[in-house]
């Protein structure tokens, strides 16, 4: 790799694994350190397999939560490391598998998390899709729209709706948005689309939730080394991911999941509703 990369040239089909990443992304294995800030929470991350979910996961349960992860049934590998890790802080986990563009299947992961952990805290909604190989719009076909709305904006109100049967005062759900809300790329143009409607549904939820204690927030990351990019993103935008933002480069998940935990806790964010956090090395979200 010259010194100019930021990446090496790689490639990956979607999904995308973890095993297949050059280099291994950061989830805050060997660095995040807990403070019972989540402590007797049970808490439901779609997409929790990897990338940021994974770094979620490994915080959350450091910070005393019981985890389920939802992922795609092709995605075992990557979850079972990621249960590992949340069972090795000494929390539970449940794998839910299943793809989350299913009614059925979407609002069954939430239901059958709130069965397995005994009850539903904080949810999550971090699953997500793009298919950046394309130039134009005219290249965006059904199929494309398909997948990225039911996965990033139908599944959302699918597991959001289930998990509410199960929250009660003090619930929390975030959303995972993007800076291709505020910034969008014309190669994203349907997945920035629904990161925008994800915003505007964040502060809406958050307005119909509040009375009922229910808080409703957003992270919207920036560049992020998940193995979504590598499947997603055609290689020269690889080999010089992140290096547009002030910062002058990635940031990795073990980066993001601080926000959320911030987010998700009643000792930080009590009073937070309603509103988008940016993490983005720099790019402005407003
Ligand atoms: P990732 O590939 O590690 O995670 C995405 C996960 O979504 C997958 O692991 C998969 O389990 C899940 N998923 C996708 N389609 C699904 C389906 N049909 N059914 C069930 N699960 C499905 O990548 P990531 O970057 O960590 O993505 C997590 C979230 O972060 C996404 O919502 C993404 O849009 C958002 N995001 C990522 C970046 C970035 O640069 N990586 C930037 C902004 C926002
Ligand atoms: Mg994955």
């Amino acid at each position: 790799m010259s010194q100019d990369q930021a990446f090496p040239p790689q490639q990956q089909n979607p999904p995308g694994t973890t095993d297949q990443m050059i280099p291994t992304p950061d989830h805050g294995e060997t660095s995040y350190v807990g403070s019972e800030k989540l402590l007797g929470r049970k808490a439901l991350v779609t997409g929790g397999d990897s990338g940021i979910g994974r770094a979620v996961a490994i915080a959350f349960a450091r910070e005393g939560a019981d985890v389920a992860l939802s992922y795609l049934p092709e995605e075992e590998h990557d979850a079972r490391a990621t249960a590992e890790w949340v069972r090795g802080a000494g929390r539970q986990c449940a794998l839910l598998p299943g793809d989350l563009r299913d009614e059925a299947t979407a609002r069954g992961v939430a239901h059958r998390a709130a069965g397995e952990l005994g009850g539903l805290d904080v949810l999550v909604n971090n699953a997500g899709y793009q298919m950046a190989r394309r130039e134009s719009v005219a290249d965006v076909t059904t199929e494309d729209l398909d997948r990225v709305f039911k996965t990033n904006l139908y599944a959302l109100f699918w597991v959001t709706q289930a998990a509410l049967e199960h929250m009660g005062e003090g619930g929390v759900i975030i959303n995972n948005s993007s800076i291709q809300a505020y910034q969008p790329s014309t190669s994203l143009l349907d997945y920035a689309s629904t990161k925008a409607a994800i915003n505007n549904l964040t502060v809406n939820l958050a307005a119909e939730l509040g009375p009922r204690g229910i808080r409703v927030n957003a992270v919207a990351p920036g560049p992020i080394w998940t193995p979504l990019q590598p499947a997603t993103q055609p290689e020269e935008k690889i080999t010089s991911f992140g290096t547009d933002t002030p910062l002058g480069r990635a940031g990795q998940p073990a980066e993001v999941a601080p926000a959320f935990v911030f987010l998700a806790s009643p000792a930080t964010a009590s009073y937070v509703s309603g509103t988008v956090l940016g993490v983005t090395g720099g790019k402005p979200v407003f």
